[in-house]
């Protein structure tokens, strides 16, 4: 079933209306650049939606906005548990609106409504609740370590790991509701603050899911959400110098890019770089019967 054959949900209709901004310090902003961008239904060719399409400004309000979050610990200070509680909470609202989510998934990024629901929101909601077990497991080590002055001495090491401070995400748009959590929980269990840039083509999904987050309770500036090209806003948000660890889903090319940044910088990165699937199509009207 394609976007032509659902029945659109008002949420779904209503979302699509908005004049988006930009996620960040927990509410939608108009951006400083008034550039905009058109997001298209691959199954119908209409345009469905604009988005902001940010500049470099933009980008440093978020992750400011991010770091100003991380600093006054009022996400990386809770405890665990609660952390837990309130992550348990942003799945079971994506639960309950998942059906708009599937929607708008299937709208802006032309999959069928079957695939939105069973993989963008489905395995969703299985790493969301999955990711917020962690934040009670995180655990360090206790070593016993061998320095052998003064002769008989004992010594004890000990590793506790802490969240590094904001991370940036940088998201295709084949799943964009699926990557896009995949990077947003961990951070989130760690005591991390995010910034999030979804691809300039599918940006809807993630603006949506951001608003469910502080509706759980994740304290404002934790999660923002960038919507841009990914020449300016995306070489921005990887290249800032506020930004403690990179984690980007896309082509080879691009990873290539953050890469060298990275190295430049030392910032911590994680790449998912594509692979080289052939993709066959077959016009099945052209096939002769196989006598
Ligand atoms: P892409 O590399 O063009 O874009 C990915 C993201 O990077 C987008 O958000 C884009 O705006 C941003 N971006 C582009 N230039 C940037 C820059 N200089 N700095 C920072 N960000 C920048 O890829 P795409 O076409 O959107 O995604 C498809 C690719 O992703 C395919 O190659 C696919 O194989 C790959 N992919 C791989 C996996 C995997 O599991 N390894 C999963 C999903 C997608």
């Amino acid at each position: 079933m394609s976007s032509a054959q659902v029945a659109l949900l008002p949420s779904v209709q209503q979302f699509l209306d908005r004049q988006h901004g930009l996620f960040i310090d927990g509410a939608q902003q108009a951006a400083q650049s008034e550039k905009r961008l058109t997001v298209w239904d691959p199954a119908t060719g209409k345009a469905i939606a604009t988005t902001a399409d940010a500049n470099t400004a933009d980008v440093d309000r978020a992750v400011m906005s991010a770091w100003r979050a991380f600093v006054s610990r009022s996400w990386a200070g809770r405890t665990p548990a609660e952390r837990e509680r309130i992550l348990l909470r942003f799945a079971d609202l994506v639960e309950q609106n998942g059906e708009e989510l599937a929607q708008l998934e299937t709208l802006e990024q032309g999959k069928s409504i079957n695939i939105s629901r069973a993989f963008e929101v489905g395995c969703t909601l299985n790493w969301m609740r999955y990711t917020a077990g962690l934040t009670t497991k995180i655990s360090g080590r206790t070593l016993d370590v061998s320095i052998p002055f003064p002769p008989g001495a004992r010594y004890q090491a000990w590793t506790k790991k802490e969240p590094v401070g904001v991370v940036a995400g940088i998201v295709p748009w084949n799943f964009p509701l699926m990557i896009g959590m995949w990077k947003v929980m961990p951070a989130l269990a760690a005591g991390c603050s995010i910034v999030i840039k979804p691809s300039e083509t599918t940006p809807l999904t993630l603006l949506r899911v951001a608003e469910l987050a502080i509706e759980a309770g994740v304290p404002e500036g934790v999660f923002n959400v960038v919507t841009g090209s990914g020449a300016e806003c995306g070489a921005a948000l990887t290249s800032h110098p506020h930004v403690a660890k990179v984690s980007f889903t896309g082509s080879t090319a691009t990873g290539k890019q953050i890469a060298r940044v990275a190295a430049d910088r030392l910032t911590r990165v994680t790449l998912e770089l594509g692979g080289k699937n052939p993709a066959i199509v077959l016009n099945y009207r052209r096939c002769k019967p196989i006598a």
